[in-house]
């Protein structure tokens, strides 16, 4: 119940209509310095005489995987969309709601451009009418920034004016997952569809929508420039390829880490500086909340798609929590069904009645770990998609790795 100064709520709207966002804008590679250091020649060399396979080739070269949760081969999708008829689009997806992710803000606050070029890349590989950019308001920086350079991007000719359409997202975690975020897009209330038909084939407004996340369409840029091995030559632990980890909680220096991604949680924590002064390592939620909770003592695992399957968790969009011994794995499971409870869009019974449940029963001083178990294979088995499918992870895994908690 914060004070409201209303003389100054007045002043901020009146800003705001004039066009003063109050966001405070960072220091950023422009259309002009992009430009100068050879940035979008690789979108003009394609567009005047590429081959769309041979860039498709490339990027399976590459090894990019979908960078926003699901880890699916980047240029597969291409092929995927092309296969559909035509007019077709591309939705980016700028949602970045998962607790602890900030690595597209990272990037975008910093070099707009690399994905601007990689979005227009892929448009242009899978021949898209429309480039929809779904950004969360919660970035009004970012969102200033992609004005801004998408209207130099248009003064400069280089594509047409509203060719790319830049949407708000409203703040519903929801939305980041592909078909409620299309939903979404078209004006309706983002809830998630059935599957099939897929995105690919029946997408925004009915037609064959190509979906990216930001981080994933920055590498193309990148591999377009560099070559595929700028990614491929990266080898750890028996994976190829870098990953941007958005790291938080109690280490020294939380932020943003571009590492091999076949990197350990203790890769994770040395580059993060180590853990926080008087802080001893207990657990770490790997990729946001839907992965739950591993605990220290599982260290030595290179962090990926198919070693954190058979653990009861994901990698998803790579969001590190580190939790400390002063940290409780029960309260930070019971903090992350709360928040499913509240991102539910409530579209299905297993997962809008299932968090609230699960929330109560957690609430105990005791779990109920029979029922709690019940209530997990209900929500998995029976949920439309991924939130209500992953949000018992926290508690199975907390449940099998911090008995005593519970
Ligand atoms: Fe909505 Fe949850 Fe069902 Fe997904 S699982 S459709 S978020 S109610």
């Amino acid at each position: 119940h914060a004070h409201i100064d209303h003389a100054t709520a007045e002043k901020v709207t009146a800003a705001i209509a004039a066009g003063d966002t109050h966001a405070h804008i960072p220091e950023y590679q422009d259309f002009a310095a992009y430009r100068s250091e050879g940035g979008y020649a690789a979108l003009e060399r394609l567009r005047d005489n590429g081959n769309w396979e041979e860039v498709q080739d490339s990027i399976l070269a590459s090894g990019l995987r979908g960078l926003g949760g699901a880890g699916f081969p980047s240029g597969k999708k291409w092929g995927f969309v092309r296969a559909n008829p035509g007019p077709r689009y591309l939705a980016v997806n700028g949602d970045e709601g998962e607790p602890g992710t900030f690595k597209d803000r990272y990037y975008l606050e910093r070099v707009p451009h690399l994905f601007l070029e990689g979005m227009l890349i892929a448009a242009w590989a899978v021949e898209a009418e429309t480039a929809y950019i779904y950004m969360r308001d919660e970035y009004p920086a970012v969102l200033e920034i992609l004005r801004r350079e998408i209207r130099a991007l248009e003064e400069a000719g280089m594509v047409a004016p509203g060719y790319i359409d830049l949407r708000r997202g409203a703040g519903a975690y929801i939305c980041g997952e592909e078909s409620a975020m299309i939903e979404s897009i078209e004006g309706k209330r983002g809830m998630p569809r059935h599957r099939p038909p897929f995105v690919a084939q029946v997408g925004v407004f009915g037609r064959p929508t190509l979906v990216h996340n930001v981080e994933t369409l920055h590498w193309v840029a990148r591999v377009c420039r560099e070559g595929p091995a700028v990614l491929s030559s990266t080898e750890h632990n028996g994976r190829t390829g870098l990953r941007s980890y958005s790291v938080s909680g109690r280490v020294a220096a939380p932020g943003v880490y571009l590492l091999p991604a076949g990197s350990t949680i203790t890769d994770i924590i040395d580059a993060a500086g180590g853990m926080a002064q008087g802080h001893v390592f207990k657990a770490y939620q790997p990729g946001g909340p839907s992965s739950g909770l591993l605990p220290a003592s599982i260290n030595d695992v290179p962090l990926d798609f198919d070693t954190l399957q058979p653990l009861g968790s994901f990698i998803g969009s790579a969001a590190v929590v580190i939790l400390s011994d002063q940290d409780s794995a029960r309260a930070a499971a019971l903090n992350m069904l709360r928040f499913f409870e509240d991102e539910s869009c409530g579209q299905c019974t297993p997962c809008r009645v299932g968090c609230e449940k699960a929330v109560k029963l957690m609430q105990q001083d005791t779990w109920d770990q029979g029922l709690l178990e019940e209530l997990s294979t209900a929500m998995v088995d029976a949920s439309i998609c991924g939130l209500g499918q992953a949000a018992p992870n926290p508690i199975r895994l907390v449940m099998k790795h911090f008995p005593d908690e519970i």
